[in-house]
């Protein structure tokens, strides 16, 4: 893999100016030995329009395949089925996939579903004792986080969370580059996600079903990047919050929260996340002795970004075909990405978001454990 990527990266620095490479699996395919280790066999709970550009990614998967589907809409089970050659006896429905425990030929259930069902489903597949992939955000608060760690734990398997970015190879270098002390110290991040929503009578509008509104669903791509990029855990949030039509964004689904984080050395970030604006997908950190700015910061890519050093070469590939090749290897081979995506992970991330929503309510700094 690790020569498989260098050979990659050097293809796309020399070939600036050509398209770039998406799907670089297919370079190979003639070349490279096939792989012959085991195969993570991986059901997707929820065949919306997440889980089905995780089921394309998946097609150039080495070491993950899509095996299964578990979905309350029969008719989606049946196009699954034919599209990606699912066989009966891996269908479930949302009633009937604790039978999951008795087929051997899964290992692993993605849900992707609205964030509010992810508590229980997680607890449940964990209970059939197969190992979890679940959505960012984990759930719906903390407190649902950490009940999903100690269930996976419970039942002796394990619980990763969707974050894609951990595996994409821009985002990879400018971590490397900061454990390394390239930026020197990290002093300030400014983090920049949003989009305008549409319809209304969606889910991710629904407090039940999402949990809250921006926050939950594009602001933590913020909270996550602050953290990964500065190198440290929030010590403290403020958090402003701006709500221009509360029709549609009812009580308890924000619109807009600017917050602010403060770390331990000192460094601060300073943040927003919305559904009403376009255009903001963007990341800035600065460190005493250099910085980058990545815009697009977080979206499906290609990513871009510069350094005090240039522009950042690495190759775009799908990241959710790097992410679900990583995860079979973190759950086979125990090998880690460079940042974690375990459960743990995903409550630091709740329980910032829990004290930016304080934030709001109280109109103060909000301290963190
Ligand atoms: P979606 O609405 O397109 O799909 C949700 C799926 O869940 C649908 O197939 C729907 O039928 C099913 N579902 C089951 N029970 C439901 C219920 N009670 N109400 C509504 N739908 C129900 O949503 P999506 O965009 O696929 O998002 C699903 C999850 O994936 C969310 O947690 C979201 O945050 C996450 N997501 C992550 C990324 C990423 O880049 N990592 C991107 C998009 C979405």
């Amino acid at each position: 893999m690790g020569t498989r990527r260098n050979f990659i990266e050097k293809l796309t620095v020399s070939a600036i100016g050509l398209p770039l490479i998406t799907n670089p699996s297919n370079l190979f395919a003639a070349s490279e030995e096939p792989y012959q280790g085991r195969i993570l066999k991986v059901a997707i709970m929820g065949l919306g329009s997440y889980g089905t550009r995780v089921a394309e990614a998946m097609k150039d998967c080495k070491k993950a395949k899509l095996v299964g589907v578990i979905s309350g809409t029969p008719s989606k089970i049946v196009d699954w089925q034919a599209k990606y050659g699912i066989p009966e006896k891996n269908c479930y429905n949302y009633e009937d996939f604790d039978a999951i425990k008795d087929n051997p030929d899964i290992d692993a259930v993605y849900v992707i579903t609205p964030n509010g069902l992810h508590c229980e489903q997680t607890k449940r597949v964990a209970k059939a004792g197969k190992h979890v992939i679940c959505e960012k955000p984990m759930g719906i608060n903390a407190k649902e986080g950490q009940e999903m760690v100690d269930a996976c734990k419970t039942a002796n398997v394990k619980l990763l969370i969707g974050y894609r970015m951990h595996y994409e190879p821009k985002t990879v270098e400018v971590i490397r580059m900061r454990q390394e002390g390239e930026f020197g110290q990290p002093k300030f991040f400014q983090g920049q996600s949003g989009f305008v929503i549409g319809d209304p009578t969606q889910w991710r509008l629904n407090k039940e079903l999402a949990g809250g509104g921006a926050m939950m669903d594009i602001g933590i791509y913020s909270i996550n990047g602050a953290r990964y990029m500065l190198g440290e855990e929030p010590i403290w949030v403020t958090a402003q919050e701006t709500k221009t039509d509360p029709v549609k964004f009812k009580e308890g689904v924000d619109e807009t929260i600017q917050f602010q984080m403060g770390f331990p050395s000192g460094a601060v970030a300073n943040c927003l996340s919305t559904y009403a604006m376009n255009n903001l997908d963007r990341f800035y950190m600065t460190g005493s002795d250099g910085y980058v700015e990545m815009r697009p910061s977080t979206g499906y890519g290609p990513i871009k970004g510069r350094t005090h050093k240039g522009e950042l070469n690495q190759p775009h590939i799908t990241h959710q075909t790097l992410q679900m090749d990583g995860m079979a290897e973190l759950i086979f081979e125990g090998k880690q990405p460079i940042v974690p995506v375990n459960g743990e992970e995903g409550v630091k991330d709740m329980k910032i978001i829990d004290a930016i929503f304080k934030a709001v309510k109280t109109d103060g700094k909000v301290t963190l454990a």
